[in-house]
Order: C-alpha cells, then structure tokens, then sequence
C-alpha cells in the first residue's frame, strides 16, 4: 500500500470576522484546518456559538474531526477608557495611574493592582511594546514615566510590565463568564492566557472538571514566570502553546527562537502537544504569498519539533485566510520527509512509565519492520501523543469510542484520528482497531501494522501490550 502519509504537523486557524460564514470555514477545512480556535479577546458569545455551530457541521459533513478551541484572554494588563487617542513623544513625561484614581491628562491601567505594583525602574510596555515608558518615581499609586519611545496610545491597548508579578488572579470574572459559556458550547480545549505558574493550570482544570467537561488545558507559554516554572506547568497542562506575540513583548523578540525551541523540547519529553503561535504567516494578512523569511519560520518551527502551527490574524481577519492554511500545508508537506525518526529526542525518558515504555518499543517496532501504520485504541488520546513524541515516520491511527479524544488528538503530530465502538475485551478491541484501520486510506488488508493498547480495555493509562498483525 498506501495513500500518500497525511500531513504530520498539524494548523490551528483562529476564526474571526474574515472567517466566520460556512463557506470559509469549509474552505479552511478542506485547505488542512485542524482545529479552530476562538478568541475570547474579541468577538460576542453569539460569535463564537455560531462559529462553533458551523466547525461542528463542516467537521461531520468532511468525516473529520475538527478541534475547537477557546482561547480565553486570561489577566491581561490592559490601558483604561481614554477620551481619545493619545500621543506620546520620546522624552515626554507621562503619569500612569489605576484606572479609577487616574485624572485627565493620565493614563489609566486596568486592573487596579497594576499600579500598586509599579515602581521606580520598571518598563511599561504599550500595545506589544510600540510604546515603551520607564517609571522614574512613584508617589502615591501614581507612577510618573519618561517616554522611551513615543507613539500613540488608545483605549484598551495592551500593557505589560516585564519581569513584574502583578497579584490578581489567573482568571478574570470575564475569563468565568467565557468559560462557563465555552464549555457549554462544548469545546474540546481551553486555552489559558498569561500563566504564572502550575497552579493556574490546576485552578482552571478544576473548573472545567467540575463542569463535567472532558476539554483538555493548554497552557499559552507567554511570560518569564512561565517559562521559569515550565516543567511543573507541563506536569499539569495536556498541552501547550509558545505564544510568541507576549512573549516577545515579555522576554524581548531576540530570545524568543530560542525559548521556542526549549519549550518544543520540554514539551516533547513530557509527550505533551506543543502549538507554536503568532505571526507565522503575518504578511499573508494582505497578500497571497508569504515572504521567504516567513516560509522558513513555518519550516523552522516544524524541524523544531512543532506538534502543531496556528494562525491568528492571517485567518481572523486577513484577506487571504484559506490561501494561509493552503500555504502552511504545502510548507508542511515540503519540509516534513527530512524529519528523522526520534526527532530531536535521540534517547527516550529515563524513568518512562510502563505506557511509555510500550510506544518507545511500538515505534521501535514499526520502524525497523517498516509497518504500515502504528495502530493506537485509546482513551484519553494520551498514549497516542505518547507515540507521536518519538516522531515515527510511519502513520499513527488514533482510535477511540470518544467522539472528545478523537478530536483532541487532532491537534497531535502524525496522529489521524479513527472513531472504534467501545471494546468488550482485548480481542474485540483487536478486531476492531484492525477493522477502522483498514476503512483509513493508509492500511489495506494483509498491510503489517503494529498495535499498542491495554489489556484492561476502557481504563485509561493502562496500556502493556503490543501486537504485530496483518490488517
Ligand atoms: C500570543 O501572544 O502570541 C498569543 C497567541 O496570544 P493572543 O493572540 O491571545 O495575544
């Protein structure tokens, strides 16, 4: 056999005005669209129940599942309400102040805790670090800045202040509300903005548990204090994104291709769906084409060890939203048969789990019998991402009786998900993972295939068998 390998890594396309009518999303899918992430920053919540009504339809109408993804605004710093834009020259003096103490002629920061925080010596960074001001004193809550480089400031910019914890919670009361209304949409991952530290990831999980929901965390990597506290926060998030817009404002652009890699490295250790974002294919915002050095951007993040790519504005609100994924596709299809087998992870963890252990040999397996796919009945979707951390160059096929894991491991590298009834025993679930595999275009009958599941059938993280087979 088989049918040429799909695409391994895989597109998040941000839907926003530019992509939110039937036409365009099914386009987006039909171009390689993944999953669909809304962003809670923007838009109402009939926007987003509507673009999730219609992910969900052009998903069934494909026969493939596609993810949806809140992405909720999180603790962002933020200016307060201005009467107007304002225009700050280099060398100017300017007053920052808590939105409710600030007067006219001062800038207004929102939450509150901002400006109790700041102090002689801090940057303040305006609208992704356009404006920059450094605070020179601070009397009475009010911090008096020189303007560091000049620019104009409106209403509701972002803020950030580098390096400066400021003590309000994870989640906002808007962050509640989007979240309430997100997992009642049923999405299948919720995307945390701003995380300091595990437990942010822990309180949001509690949440949606409690909810009753089954949509995984993904922990947007976008501040020092996350990239300090990466390890404890990989523990707790299913997954992750280097959110490399704050990020850059945070840490400063330079460092940021090499935090990428790190956290890409991390990420895979802990056989956790990394996401890299922002600005991948910017200036296909206004033109059918990317630039070279966007092209290497996309091909770099991929040989990186990239799970996943997303666009943001290119899909959101450009004028090419479907030429954008058609391109990180070809990008994708051009760069991935020069990724190696263990890609960027030569040696596997050294205290692996038995679930661990079993998809290190099962890819062993399938790479030196050349089988034609790596067969993976699960739960949870983890023991699937748990084989995908290798990069084996055979297709993965991710089986599960839950419509929510087939779609979540549809973020996951080298993974095409495949619906199986539930399994009454090993046996059956044998017969049955062989039987989807061959309804896939990658596996005919009498194909060798190599199957790694748990003889205790429906319990997740249970997996300790392999099986060579013929489909
Ligand atoms: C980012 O900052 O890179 C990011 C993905 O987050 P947002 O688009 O919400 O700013």
């Amino acid at each position: 056999m088989s049918a040429e390998t799909p695409r391994r890594t895989k597109i998040v396309a941000t839907i926003g005005p530019a992509s939110s009518d039937r036409e365009t999303i099914l386009a987006l899918a039909e171009a390689g669209m993944d999953a669909a992430r809304l962003n809670f920053s923007h838009g109402t919540h009939e926007d987003h129940a509507e673009r999730t009504k219609l992910v969900r339809e052009v998903s069934e109408e494909m026969g493939r599942p596609i993810a949806v993804m809140a992405d909720l605004q999180g603790p962002k710093v933020r200016i307060g309400v201005l009467a107007g834009p304002v225009k700050l020259d280099t060398g100017d003096e300017v007053v920052v102040a808590a939105e409710e103490a600030a007067s006219d002629g001062e800038l207004p920061v929102a939450p509150t805790a901002v400006g109790e925080v700041l102090q002689r010596g801090h940057d303040i960074l305006i609208d992704d670090g356009l404006v920059r001001l450094r605070v020179e004193s601070v009397e009475h809550g009010r911090a008096r800045c020189v303007v560091l480089a000049g620019g104009i400031v409106e209403t509701h910019k972002g803020v950030n202040v580098p390096g400066v914890p400021v003590p309000i919670p994870s989640l906002t009361r808007k962050d509640m509300d989007d979240l309430d209304f997100a997992l009642d949409l049923g999405v299948d991952f919720v995307a945390l903005s701003f995380v300091r530290s595990a437990a942010d990831v822990r309180d949001l999980r509690e949440l949606i548990t409690a909810a009753g929901s089954h949509a995984h965390v993904i922990a947007k990597i976008e501040k020092s204090e996350a990239v300090e506290a990466l390890d404890a926060i990989l523990v707790e998030a299913d997954a992750v994104m280097v959110a490399r817009g704050d990020l850059g404002v945070e840490i400063g652009t330079a460092i940021v291709p090499l935090i990428q890699k790190q956290i890409i490295l991390a990420s895979l250790e802990r056989a956790r769906p990394v996401i890299t974002a922002t600005q991948m294919l910017e200036s296909m915002v206004h033109h059918a084409e990317p630039t070279r050095a966007e092209a290497s951007d996309v091909a770099n993040a991929i040989l990186d060890g990239s799970s996943a790519l997303m666009l943001s504005g290119e899909t959101a609100r450009g004028d090419f939203p479907v030429q954008a994924v058609a391109y990180m596709d070809r990008i994708a299809r051009a760069v991935e048969p020069s990724l190696d087998y263990r890609h960027e992870l030569p040696g596997a963890s050294e205290e692996p789990t038995v679930g661990q252990a079993m998809s290190n040999a099962a890819c062993d397996l399938a790479e030196s019998l050349a089988a034609e796919a790596i067969l993976v009945p699960t739960f949870t979707g983890r023991t699937a991402s748990a084989v995908a951390r290798l990069r084996p160059r055979r297709p993965i096929i991710g089986m599960s009786h839950h419509d929510y894991a087939l779609r979540q491991m549809a973020i996951e590298w080298g993974v095409t998900p495949m619906p199986i009834e539930e399994a009454v025993d090993v046996e059956d679930l044998w017969a049955k993972s062989l039987e989807a595999a061959r309804q896939t275009e990658l596996v005919a009958e009498g194909d060798l295939v190599v199957i790694t599941a748990g003889t205790a059938v429906n319990l997740p993280g249970t997996t300790n068998v392999i099986k060579v087979d013929a489909a």
